[in-house]
């Protein structure tokens, strides 16, 4: 399989070099030349098989030439060591729970996938890779977890210090030899513009081998569709879903339910749900594209302003709104609603949500309540315990913790560091020595 840029399809790259590089030289967003197609049968058949089967099928035909079958397996296999049940909530209402890998949030399985692919090829070519990464919480804990003790590749991660919570805090300094954690006296955005600036230093970028990994990179999008397909083999009622909602931020997870689409999985109608966070929705219903800062929320790993799979959407839809309009639609719930919703639904329906899954489900039931007689289900794309301050606010549930809280293990503290990208240059350049 290629992958050519979103912004000129001369720039093309296997798998291996996609993922090594993370995007194209032009900035744009590496995408499968063409969309391998699965038929009916097939996809009828995925009702018999393991969630392990049913990922090589989706998966193989873009690795191809760059992972070994053999490869591909074992690396799914490692990967996707955790269940996606779907539980019905109301009615023909159900939540796919994609929180139950070791980080409690649906960012292990792409970080997963991606981590043993990069420790495979990185293995191959003998070279020691660092994967840097600025985090405001969820995507830091997954990455310091996929990433340990996968050799070949060290992590460092820059979070700023105090801004998240204790139990990301935890998962953030995790004990593996090859992952270091930075507590950044500054902001979010000040960790951000120091690992652009390293990646943009192209002498450091050369000599460490840096890379990224967010959802731009194939390796941890691309593992997204494979949750899509499992779904619709579980689906327990007699006509297929009509509708899934999906929480957004980087819009990683919709481009990925829009590729499965194209290969033919039967998803009529995608909802992006959105917070308060809503350049998406505006676009959607007729407004002008208009990236802005973005907004603290409740549902806090959603709050981007200028989400980074855009140009992978577009592309799906022939870069065409209309295209896109006729089977995507979006809206933006507050964080009245999200509360309202994580009240009543653990009230009524005794289910506990986090405030993603509770925008998703906010945007599935406006819509089955708008078309009766349809079916459908949300992503939840956290579990309720990492957001137990809220949850328990609203519920009056407070162990939601207790059982699933990470093993204290060898806890160790982060490494303080003062918000300048020449500093962090010094530290990178000493730890590699
Ligand atoms: C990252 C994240 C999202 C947003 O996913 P995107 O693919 O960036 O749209 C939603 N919920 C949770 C819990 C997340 O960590």
């Amino acid at each position: 399989m290629k992958y050519v840029s979103t912004r000129n399809k001369t720039h093309q790259a296997d798998f291996r070099t996609a993922t090594l590089t993370g995007q194209p030289p032009d900035r744009g967003l590496y995408v499968p030349e063409r969309v391998p197609g699965l038929n009916r049968d097939v996809l009828l058949s995925m009702r018999g098989w393991s969630k392990e089967e049913i990922a090589a099928r989706v998966l193989s035909p873009y690795t191809t030439g760059s992972l070994p079958e053999e490869q591909l397996r074992k690396i799914i296999s490692d990967a996707f060591n955790f269940e996606f049940p779907l539980v019905r909530i109301s009615g023909s209402a159900y939540s796919l729970e994609l929180f139950h890998g070791p980080t409690l949030a649906f960012k292990d399985v792409g970080a997963r996938f991606m981590s043993r692919c990069l420790g495979y090829f990185a293995g191959q070519e003998q070279r020691q890779m660092t994967i840097l990464v600025a985090t405001s919480g969820d995507t830091g804990g997954a990455v310091a977890h996929a990433f340990a003790g996968v050799e070949s590749v060290n992590v460092i991660i820059l979070f700023p210090s105090g801004m998240v919570s204790p139990f990301q805090e935890r998962q953030l300094c995790c004990p593996a030899a090859n992952v270091t954690t930075l507590a950044v006296s500054g902001s979010f955005d000040d960790c951000q513009r120091m690992v652009k600036e390293s990646f943009a230093d192209t002498d450091l970028s050369r000599r460490l081998h840096l890379t990224s990994a967010n959802s731009i990179n194939v390796a941890r999008w691309l593992p997204q569709q494979v949750y899509y397909f499992v779904a619709h083999s579980r689906w327990p009622e007699t006509k297929p879903p009509d509708v899934v909602a999906v929480p957004s931020g980087n819009f990683g997870n919709l481009a990925a339910a829009i590729l499965a689409r194209r290969s033919g999985l039967p998803l009529k109608h995608l909802i992006a749900a959105c917070n308060a966070n809503d350049v998406f929705p505006q676009y959607l219903n007729g407004g002008a594209y208009a990236p802005r800062a973005s907004i603290h929320t409740l549902s806090n790993a959603m709050d981007v302003g200028n989400p980074s799979n855009f140009d992978r959407i577009l592309h799906f839809a022939d870069s065409r709104r209309d295209t896109l309009k006729q089977f995507v639609s979006s809206v933006s719930i507050s964080d009245d609603e999200t509360e309202g919703v994580i009240r009543s639904t653990w009230k009524e329906n005794r289910y506990l949500l986090d405030p993603h899954g509770a925008v998703g489900f906010a945007a599935l039931s406006k819509h089955l309540e708008e078309h009766s007689g349809s079916s459908g289900y949300f992503l939840e794309t956290a579990h309720p315990a990492k957001f137990s301050e809220v949850v328990e606010r609203l519920t009056g549930v407070s162990n939601t913790a207790g059982p699933i809280m990470p093993q204290a293990g060898v806890l160790r503290t982060a490494i303080s560091m003062v918000p300048d990208a020449e500093r962090l240059r010094e530290f990178l350049l000493d730890t590699s020595r």
